[in-house]
């Protein structure tokens, strides 16, 4: 099973995401906790993302196509994964039909979580103003003013995805200020009545076998095409590094996880 998730910071893709990992024993591939990887080991990539993550923006496509790109050749994506965060921009949304076409792969749906941004931003600040009581460390791009940024860049930057994905009858939306279970029963049923329903599974579907046979090409064609797109861009060596910090750091971010699902878990 192959998902997005899609909402603004703080709706709670993150706590259905490690729901949906459970469930269906899928992995979790979130671009900001890859980026806050990197940052925290020092790569080259967390280098030029740290100050933009500060500022509440966004890295730039190539450097977060990159790192999907490799971390969707991982062998334990092999059963499926739950993308949180990524895509956030249309030209991502383009690059991962790619990413995926040339793989053989097709997605089962993209979950939209929908939220009141005034009611979101209120549970953000007192949920800061909490934590900052309890004397709990924030990220840094955790404080009311650099999340009225992320807002804005969702709604200017990734909310057009709603519309590209609704145009391929891929998108579900659920009430994402419903309680945390009531939100993960939700997504349950879109899953199971979308369940052999989506389009582009239909199609596979049609393409059968001669389907299966063109995915050990389409590998390959994609492994050739990251390699000349990579030394045009960087792009790959980005990923490198990016993939070298998630190694390096892991215990780290197995502690910062574990922080931010209490986190999430709290906030919903
Ligand atoms: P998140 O944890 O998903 O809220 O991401 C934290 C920060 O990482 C974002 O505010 C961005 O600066 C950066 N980031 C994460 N994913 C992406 C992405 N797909 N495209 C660009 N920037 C991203």
């Amino acid at each position: 099973m192959r998902l997005i998730l899609l909402g603004p910071p703080g709706a709670g893709k993150g706590t259905q995401a490690q729901r949906l990992v459970r469930k269906h024993r899928i992995v979790q591939l979130s671009t900001g906790d890859m980026l806050r990887a990197a940052v925290a080991a020092g790569t080259p990539v967390g280098l030029r993302a740290k100050s933009i993550m500060e500022r509440g923006e966004l890295v730039p496509d190539d450097v977060v196509i990159a790192i999907i790109a490799d971390r969707i050749d991982e062998p334990d994506t092999r059963r499926g994964f739950v993308l949180d965060g990524f895509p956030r921009t249309v030209a991502q949304a383009e690059a991962l039909d790619r990413l995926l076409a040339a793989r053989g792969l097709t997605l089962d749906a993209v979950i939209e979580l929908k939220v009141d941004e005034n009611i979101l931003l209120e549970r953000i600040r007192k949920r800061v103003a909490e934590m900052t009581a309890r004397g709990e460390t924030l990220r840094a791009d955790d404080t009311p003013d650099v999340l009225k940024g992320r807002l804005a860049a969702y709604r200017a930057q990734t909310a057009p995805l709603v519309d590209y994905y609704a145009r391929r009858g891929l998108l579900k939306s659920v009430d994402g200020m419903a309680p945390i279970d009531a939100v993960t029963a939700a997504i349950d049923r879109v899953l199971r009545d979308s369940r052999g329903t989506a389009p582009e599974r239909k199609a596979g579907r049609k393409a059968g076998a001669s389907g299966r046979k063109g995915v050990a090409a389409g590998k390959k064609g994609a492994a050739k095409a990251r390699k000349s797109g990579a030394r045009k861009t960087g792009a790959s060596s980005a990923a490198k590094s990016a993939k070298a910090g998630r190694r390096g750091t892991s215990v780290r971010r197995r502690r910062g996880r574990s922080a931010a699902r209490k986190r999430l878990t709290r906030t919903g």
